[in-house]
């Protein structure tokens, strides 16, 4: 017995599988059960909800979810070796785990769940932020999931919380922050991991807003933003040069100076700068 199931505990799951952990899938694997019962209970109440985990390995944040109440959970694994374990877990939890072996990056997962659905996942590191844009940024508002609750390395997390005027604040805060409500719900060590990586990581929760924070067309917001923020140490005249023939007067439109630097704009500014560029003829 290990505490939260009946199952036994991960280290005798990993021995029993062969499951040594790859550094080429990002395996970095979470064995304290109360931890990973501690993250799910960041996503909130779970029991009416179905939650899309990516990358479950030998199980233990899956655990954490079937424990904490998870009305059903469907989890994406790469690597085949960990589907045995993953087996007895669903065995466990008769009806309420489905699990599929493939890439996250190729799987429309949205055909096998039902809403309201939460992502809750201790992301690969490889995939992670590429998962995350995407599900930032679906073809309409609001998107599938109603939160994202998503271990990331420390500081890929402060660049998603970030505000204006810090070195962490880019692309990625204002594509966070434009629609959702982010923000770091916990922090771990290297040593929470089996291995440990070598940087720290934490737990980010986003919550869906029902409607972005200010009006912009996506595609052009985040035109904008990649080219503002692509030279970031540039003043915007130059860096968004090409964008609009006269795009000193779109930033002064837009309530920009044109001398300042992307990090120093705020989100509502880089909302009335695509609405500006978006109403070019
Ligand atoms: N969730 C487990 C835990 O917390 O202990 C494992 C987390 S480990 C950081 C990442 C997991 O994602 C590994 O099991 C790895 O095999 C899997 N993975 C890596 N790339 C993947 C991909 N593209 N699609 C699905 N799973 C992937």
């Amino acid at each position: 017995m290990s505490g939260i199931d009946a199952l036994p505990p991960l280290r005798e799951v990993i021995a029993t599988h062969d499951l040594s952990a790859r550094k080429s899938l990002g395996q970095n694997f979470l064995l304290d059960l109360n931890l990973t019962a501690k993250i799910a209970r960041v996503a909130g109440d779970m029991t009416g909800s179905d939650v899309l985990e990516v990358g479950p390995g030998p199980g233990g944040l899956t655990r954490g979810l079937l424990a904490e109440g998870a009305r059903r959970v469907l989890a994406i694994e790469k690597d085949t070796r960990c589907l045995a374990a993953l087996s007895e877990i669903a065995q466990a939890y008769p009806g309420r785990l489905e699990v599929i072996n493939a890439d996250a990056l190729d799987l429309d997962a949205t055909q096998h769940l039902t809403a309201p659905i939460k992502v809750v996942a201790n992301l690969p590191y490889n995939v992670g932020t590429e998962l995350l844009i995407r599900w930032l940024t679906p073809p309409s508002w609001p998107p599938f999931w109603q939160s994202l609750t998503l271990m990331f390395q420390r500081e890929v997390a402060e660049r998603i919380v970030a505000q204006p005027g810090s070195k962490a604040y880019g692309r990625l805060a204002v594509l966070a922050q434009w629609r959702t409500e982010a923000k770091i719900a916990l922090s771990l060590p290297p040593e929470a991991f089996t291995p440990p990586p070598k940087v720290s990581s934490a737990v980010v929760h986003l919550t869906a807003l029902p409607q972005p924070r200010f009006e912009a067309d996506q595609k052009v917001l985040e035109h904008v933003v990649a080219k503002a923020f692509n030279q970031r140490r540039k003043m915007l005249r130059a860096a968004l040069k090409g964008l609009a023939p006269d795009i000193e007067d779109r930033l002064i439109a837009a309530g920009i100076k044109p001398t300042d630097r992307a990090e120093t704009v705020g989100l509502e500014q880089f909302c009335a700068l695509a609405r500006e560029v978006a109403a070019l003829p």
